[in-house]
């Protein structure tokens, strides 16, 4: 009697995706963690209706949370790639579909699959 249903595993993974990123930049605080609640919900009800969308729904987490970080708190998260220049925000692609990963389109460089921004941004010391 302990089914999981693909759905919620599906939003569950994404919860846990965003959760991560949004810690490896220090802002996952109690106001920011129900931004990504918020959206999950709106996503469970999306994801129901078109249950195909189910491996869309962490890039669509992470766009929703982008979002509402940058009426909030400004932009997020904030591309580590480039040392110069204007600080700029990564992005998602692809924007629907699956296995997502941030992005900056100054640098022309994938910077890490959604849910790894800890380790991509942590690991890029130079030797
Ligand atoms: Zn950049």
């Amino acid at each position: 009697m302990d089914l999981i249903d693909p759905l919620e595993q599906a939003l569950h993974a994404a919860r846990a995706l965003v959760l991560a990123d949004l810690a490896a930049g220090a802002v996952a605080e109690a106001d920011v963690v129900s931004l990504v609640e918020d959206s999950v919900v709106q996503r469970r009800w999306w994801v129901e209706q078109w249950p195909e969308g189910a491996e869309y729904v962490a890039g669509l987490v992470a766009q929703d949370v982008q979002d509402a970080l940058l009426e909030r708190y400004g932009r997020w998260p904030l591309c580590p790639v480039c040392g110069a220049g204007d600080p700029h925000a990564l992005e998602v692609e692809p924007e629907l579909g699956p296995d997502p990963h941030w992005v900056c389109h100054q640098a022309g460089v994938k910077v890490a699959a959604v849910g790894t921004l800890g380790p991509a941004t942590g690991g890029m010391t130079s030797s």
